[in-house]
């Protein structure tokens, strides 16, 4: 395919309508880029703000073949479009990241294989495919014994398709009660902190690393990010160091995110995300450039914009659709406050769970940024 910089007033294909979609395509729309959503839900929230949303499956050949012809390139702002629909693509259209880095990322057990294949370091992990499949009893007490988790290949988010074990027996139980699909089993790790790492990388290899994120998780879903993470300067670098190195073997095309576990002080790759990410929407308030404009940038191959900080720290809060519990909170509380930004991205309606915004607040100092922002949460519930 061609790779001359693609400039406005182009379009730009999007796959998938959810809150990433809807920032990416706003900020396609804010450089004079047009763009065409692709998604089956006609309330998606990126729909509302493209200039056309194809409600349809997303293998339908109808919308496929509107996408080649009006596109010129296409991208995704989530794991799941089908593979294949992305190669059928691929074959007419740009199209970034490349359906071979969505296949991994997309697949727990492809994407571990890659890693160590690579050089990467993992937790301690075994693969649950085949029924037939006999694991030595020795590898299995090793991953299993003192706690493990069982998860999908394929199609979890948000600790969605996630068991906790506690022996080999209740794996083989959550495996069945999992569907017997395709799962990995991964020791239960002892965290002293999860960090994450986005880079934008291009086809001619540029990359650009935001600052990295320090991520509180409750349940399986992000809570809380803080960046700059509370990490030593050697830390910081060996996580950059090795999102940047991911995205090279990937030869990534656009905005990747790498998921880590710091054990023991030492840095361990949890999974990709090949797409902008939950632990980055603080790019939008404190970046010089959101890690949206530059997804958008990227896949277009023209220049990376600066991902220096424009606030010494800042920290978001995701806002689940529990805080509606007893009706539409107050946000009044938060847009009184003068560092603190209000998101929500006109979803409805607000399920338990479900990501419904987030809020940020910059500050000198992390640690007040956090106690600002989950304190502005609190209060505007009702
Ligand atoms: P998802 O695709 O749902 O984000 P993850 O594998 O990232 O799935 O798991 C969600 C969260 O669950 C992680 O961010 C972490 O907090 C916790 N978790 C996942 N795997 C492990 C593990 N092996 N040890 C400890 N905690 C884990
Ligand atoms: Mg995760």
């Amino acid at each position: 395919m061609r790779n001359e910089p693609i400039v406005p007033p182009a379009t730009i294909g999007m796959m998938g309508g959810g809150q990433l979609g809807r920032y990416a395509i706003i900020a396609a729309r804010t450089m004079g880029y047009r763009t065409l959503v692709v998604d089956p839900d006609p309330s998606a929230p990126a729909g509302a703000v493209a200039d056309v949303h194809l409600i349809a499956a997303y293998d339908d050949p109808a919308a496929l073949q509107r996408i080649t012809l009006d596109c010129d390139v296409v991208t995704t702002e989530f794991e799941n479009p089908p593979a294949g629909a992305l190669d059928h693509l691929a074959e007419r259209v740009r199209v970034a990241p490349s359906p071979a880095s969505v296949r991994i990322a997309q697949d727990r057990i492809a994407e571990k294989r890659f890693l160590v294949d690579n050089g990467f370091t993992v937790g301690p992990y075994l693969v649950l495919d085949e029924p037939e499949t006999v694991i030595p009893p020795g590898v299995v007490a090793s991953v299993v014994e003192g706690g493990a988790i069982v998860k999908t290949a394929r199609l979890g988010y948000d600790g969605k398709g996630q068991r906790r074990v506690a022996d080999t027996a209740g794996m083989h139980a959550a495996w069945a009660e999992l569907g017997g699909v395709a799962c990995v089993v991964e020791r239960v790790l002892d965290l002293d902190l999860e960090l994450s790492v986005i880079v934008a990388r291009t086809a001619d290899g540029r990359i650009e690393p935001w600052p990295v994120a320090e991520n509180r998780h409750v349940d399986g879903i992000l809570d809380v990010s803080i960046v700059p993470a509370r990490v030593d300067d050697s830390t910081a670098d060996r996580a950059i160091g090795i999102a940047s190195a991911i995205a090279d073997a990937l030869g990534y095309v656009g905005v990747l995110a790498v998921e880590m576990f710091v054990v023991g002080g030492e840095l361990l790759v949890n999974e990709l995300a090949p797409r902008p990410h939950n632990s980055g929407h603080w790019t939008l308030d404190a970046s010089a450039t959101s890690q949206f404009e530059q997804q958008i940038r990227a896949v277009c191959g023209v220049g990376l914009g600066r991902t220096t900080m424009t606030a010494p720290s800042i920290a978001m809060v995701n806002l689940l659709g529990d805080l509606w519990a007893n009706g539409t909170p107050d946000w009044s509380v938060v847009l009184d406050e003068p560092r603190a930004k209000l998101h929500l991205y006109g979803k409805s309606p607000a399920r338990r769970g479900r990501k419904m915004g987030h809020l940020t607040v910059t500050s000198q100092v992390a640690t007040e940024a956090v106690e600002r922002a989950l304190d502005l949460r609190r209060r505007c519930a009702r």
